[in-house]
Order: structure tokens, then C-alpha cells, then sequence
């Protein structure tokens, strides 16, 4: 039996091929490496695949989820948590089994963020610079202290919380917008109604999924309501931060710092060496040139605990398939339990 795995780095093969030993020894599970991510031109190389196993920016649209079904194609495993780019119906209409990564380390992800926000409150990576040059002027490096600045977090899942859990360790005021009441979370902070979390906080992080209701929640009038100064962090998915408004408020100062992990068009650059060529996404070059801006190239998840976990939940869901039993990893509005 054949998966097709799309999107697939060295690291992923590395963690997959350990868990796949683990899962099935016997060799009865075979899985096919494609660099490409899945795409409507790409989609053929899944021929002869029982599942694809894919990624954050694969495309899982009508078009493609139609084709893959066409192929024979029963089943989805999707190696991360969001599955903003899967279309659930067509997916259930189409009978797919659909199983997802729900939480492999919150952990990674909001000590990530942290990482961002301390390297831009600090300038670590300009001292990190200067320092080999011999230059040990403090100029241009002025922080300011975390302690008793009040942080808001937009979405309080198991990101928001990981990450509510250190700034509280931090002796940050927390501050928590989500439609959904955390019990948990009232042990950490205070739940705040988006406008006051904007006018309120210090810093502003996202930690809420990508949907209709949640696009560009982080727009304009956003911006205008934020603290001027503010640092803004994302390191949810590209399409909750309206980009040209950012750097509209960047470039008038009303935004003080800006950190990212995600970018609405990241699938274009993202998880690939593009040094030698010339990048056209003129969006994103005029971001990286603000000296208060800081990317990486969706890394919050990048850990070794992680991958071993997304690895090994994978093969998990695939065994669920296989045997045809309940799965509770199956994304919300796919089939419970499909026969196949
Ligand atoms: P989660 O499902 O545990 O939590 C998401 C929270 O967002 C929920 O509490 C939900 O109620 C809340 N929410 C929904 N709509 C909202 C809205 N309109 N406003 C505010 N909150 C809202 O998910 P999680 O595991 O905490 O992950 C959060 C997001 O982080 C994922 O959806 C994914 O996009 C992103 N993520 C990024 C990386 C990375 O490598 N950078 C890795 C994993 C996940």
C-alpha cells in the first residue's frame, strides 16, 4: 500500500520513516517522497495511492480533492493542525476520510512566539551582528522591561493558553479574547472584549484559527484601535493580518514592532531556499526592509518533539483508516466514521 507525501523535507522523511518502522515494520506501507506540494498540477503523482499525507500549503480544494478521488485517493493525512486550506464539504460529499494533527506541542508554537517577541523587544539578532563585527555599541538596541506590560491574546486554544501560561510566568498582565469561555485560562488572565484587548494591550499575539470570521480580523480599524506603539505578533496563518494595512500603520509609526511566522502568500517562498532568486513578491520585500520587523518562515512548530508527535499521530490516523474505526482526530465536518 502506497502514500504519497507532498510538501516532503529531508526532516520529514526523517521523523516519518522512524514512526512508519514503528507503525509498520513488516513493510506493508510504502511511502512515496514528493518535494512539490500538493497542487491541480501536481495532483497525479498520488497515482496508485491509497492516501496523500500533506501539509500547510497544499492545496486541498474541489479541483484537487476531486482528482485525488478519481485516483482512488480515500484519505487525507494532513501533517499540521489548521485545515483552512482543505474544503470540508467537497471533502464529506466526497466521502474522504480527513484526519488532522490537533495538538502535537502547543508548547513549541508559544515558546516560539516568545522567541520573536523577546529577539524584537531586545534586538538579540542586531547585537548578535554587531558583536561579531567588533562593534559593541548599545545605540539602536533600547528595549523595554515585559514585566507588568499587559498582553493580549486573540484566540486562548492550546496555543493561547501555552503562551498565556509564560507571560503570566513573566508578571505580565494577561488579557484573552475568544468567542468560547476557557476555565483555564481564568486562572492566567482576564477574557476581554476585542476592542479593549486592542486598546489595552502592550502586545498583541494571534492564536486563533484561519476562518471566514477570523480573516483580517487584524485590518484597519484594527490597527487604529491599538496602542500606539504596540508590537504585533503572528504566528497563526498569513490571511488574519490584512499585510497592506500593516505596513500602512508601520509606516506611520503607529505600530511599533511587527513579528510574523505566517504571511498570507507564504506558500510561494516558504519551506524553500530562495537565495539566488529574485523574489517578485514586492509585499513582502517592503516588509522585511522596516529595521521593527522581524519573519521567519513558519518555524513555530519546528521542533524535534513536534515532528516526532505529527509523525506518529499520523500514522495513528492512518491506522484508524485502515481498520475502518472511529478516529477523533478526523477534521470537523468530514464523516465520523466512513466505510471504505
Ligand atoms: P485551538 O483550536 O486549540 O485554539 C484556537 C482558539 O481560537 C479556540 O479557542 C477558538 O475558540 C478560538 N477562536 C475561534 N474563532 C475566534 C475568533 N474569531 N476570535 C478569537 N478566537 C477565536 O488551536 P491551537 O492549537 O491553539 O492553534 C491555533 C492556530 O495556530 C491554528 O489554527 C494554526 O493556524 C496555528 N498554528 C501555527 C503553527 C506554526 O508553526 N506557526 C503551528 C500550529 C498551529
Amino acid at each position: 500500500m502506497k502514500i504519497a507525501i507532498f510538501s516532503a523535507q529531508s526532516y520529514d522523511r526523517h521523523f516519518l520513516e522512524e514512526a512508519l518502522s514503528r507503525h509498520y515494520g513488516d513493510g506493508s506501507v510504502e511511502l512515496m517522497y514528493h518535494t512539490e506540494s500538493l497542487t491541480r498540477q501536481s495532483v497525479a503523482l498520488a497515482q496508485d495511492c491509497c492516501a496523500v499525507c500533506v501539509f500547510v500549503n497544499d492545496v486541498l480544494d474541489a479541483p484537487v480533492l476531486e482528482a485525488l478521488a478519481s485516483l482512488g485517493v480515500r484519505a487525507v493525512l494532513m501533517r499540521c493542525a489548521g485545515f483552512n486550506n482543505l474544503d470540508v464539504a467537497v471533502a464529506a460529499h466526497l466521502g474522504m476520510f480527513v484526519a488532522r494533527v490537533p495538538s502535537y506541542s502547543p508548547e513549541a508554537v508559544a515558546e516560539h512566539t516568545l522567541a520573536l517577541i523577546l529577539t524584537l523587544n531586545r534586538h538579540t539578532h542586531r547585537a548578535y551582528a554587531r558583536v561579531r563585527e567588533g562593534n559593541f555599541a548599545l545605540d539602536g538596541l533600547l528595549g523595554s522591561t515585559l514585566h507588568g506590560k499587559t498582553v493580549g491574546l486573540i484566540g486562548i486554544g492550546k496555543i493561547g493558553l501555552a503562551v498565556a501560561r509564560i507571560f503570566n510566568g513573566f508578571g505580565c498582565r494577561v488579557l484573552g479574547y475568544d468567542p468560547i469561555t476557557s476555565t483555564e485560562f481564568a486562572q492566567l488572565g482576564t477574557m476581554t472584549a476585542l476592542p479593549d484587548l486592542l486598546a489595552e494591550s502592550d502586545i498583541v499575539s494571534l492564536h486563533c484559527p484561519l476562518l471566514e470570521s477570523t480573516h483580517y480580523i487584524i485590518d484597519n480599524a484594527a490597527l487604529e484601535r491599538m496602542k500606539p506603539g504596540a508590537m504585533l505578533v503572528n504566528t497563526s496563518r498569513g490571511a488574519l493580518l490584512n499585510t497592506g494595512a500593516v505596513i500602512g500603520a508601520l509606516k506611520s509609526r503607529k505600530l511599533g514592532a511587527l513579528a510574523i511566522d505566517v504571511y498570507e502568500q507564504e506558500s510561494e517562498l516558504f519551506f524553500q531556499d530562495h537565495s539566488a532568486d529574485i523574489i517578485t513578491d514586492d509585499v513582502f520585500q517592503r516588509l522585511i526592509t522596516f529595521p521593527n520587523v522581524l519573519v521567519t518562515g513558519h518555524q513555530g512548530f519546528f521542533t524535534v518533539e513536534a515532528l516526532r508527535e505529527i509523525a506518529e499521530t499520523t500514522f495513528s490516523n492512518l491506522a484508524c483508516f485502515l481498520a475502518g474505526s472511529s478516529c477523533a482526530n478526523l477534521v470537523p465536518g468530514t464523516a465520523s466514521l466512513l466505510a471504505h
